[in-house]
């Protein structure tokens, strides 16, 4: 039996029942409406990437504006069945490399083994029709490349703390937080400590503690599996208890598929309930 809604369109957001997973629209939109402006022109299709949100909602949303691929020209004979579409070049482990120098010289040099890999395999005579790759920490230099001439990146949608630590250069497409798990103080029994019924079954941890939303001086010290620590610095507003917080997770992918659905808000009201399509499919 499907669990009841924790949330229904029309009330106010700290009436969800927590925790609860929370986009914001009006970031959502502004995110995806950035990343066609900055591809505009640029003669490179975007491709975004679903494994972060998993939902058909929000797939429809980030492709509203995305041109229609064009027909490969070339398959390949021997397979029946297949048809060779080009390269998959992705440099997953440069996305979040801090400095956007370190980031620029490791897409460079995957750029130009995709480069040689595409040039041998059309020397050979085979049509290498599409090159694509790359995320949100590095897109705008596989977009840059005259390589590449698609992109996939997927955070975007979303962003996370630890996208949120890359350095970006100055012109580069910045992208706003938009997903959120949203928690209930349950117990604040000293002025510097506060508890939240938001834990590891609630957030991800992989890339380091959930930050707490607009809460200076509040930090999320450590979850257990229900359960989320609050530190609370001297002089900061602290939460009380019955509060809801929003916590911006520290990695966004993994705390979507605990969840059932996205609560979608604008300006502190439910607007639509999204759900996870893809929820546990390991894709
Ligand atoms: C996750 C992933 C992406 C998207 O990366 P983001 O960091 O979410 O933008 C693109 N391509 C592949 C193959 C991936 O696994």
């Amino acid at each position: 039996m499907p669990p009841p809604p924790h949330a229904s369109i029309g009330i106010a957001l700290d009436e969800v029942d927590t925790p609860a997973l929370v986009l914001d629209l009006d970031a959502l939109e502004r995110n995806v409406l950035r990343m066609t402006d900055a591809e505009k022109g640029s003669g490179v299709r975007l491709r975004p990437h679903a494994k972060s949100h998993k939902c058909a909602e929000l797939a429809r949303a980030a492709f509203a504006r995305v041109r229609p691929r064009p027909a490969l020209r070339r398959a390949v004979p021997p397979c029946a069945g297949l048809r060779f579409a080009g390269l998959h070049a992705y440099h997953g482990s440069v996305q979040h490399v801090r400095d956007p120098r370190e980031r620029r010289a490791a897409i460079a040099a995957a750029t130009e083994k995709a480069r040689l890999t595409k040039t041998l395999i059309e020397n050979s005579g085979i049509a290498c029709e599409t090159v694509t790759g790359a995320g949100t920490g590095t897109f705008m230099l596989e977009s840059a490349s005259r390589v590449y001439n698609e992109i996939q990146p997927g955070s975007y949608v979303f962003m996370d703390a630890d996208y949120n630590r890359n350095v970006w250069e100055e012109g580069w497409p910045r992208f706003e937080q938009s997903l959120f798990v949203l928690a209930t103080v349950m117990s604040a029994p000293s002025p510097g400590r506060a508890v939240l019924d938001a834990g590891l079954k609630a957030s991800s941890v992989d890339s380091g503690m959930p930050l707490v939303h607009e809460r200076p001086g509040v930090e999320y010290v450590r979850a257990s599996d229900e359960h989320g620590v609050l530190k609370i610095a001297a002089g900061a507003k602290a939460p009380k208890l019955g509060e809801t917080l929003l916590l911006v997770p520290g990695h966004c992918d993994p705390p979507v598929n605990l969840y059932e659905c996205f609560v979608c808000m604008r300006k502190g009201k439910v607007e639509a309930l999204w759900p996870v399509t893809a929820r546990g499919a390991v894709w």
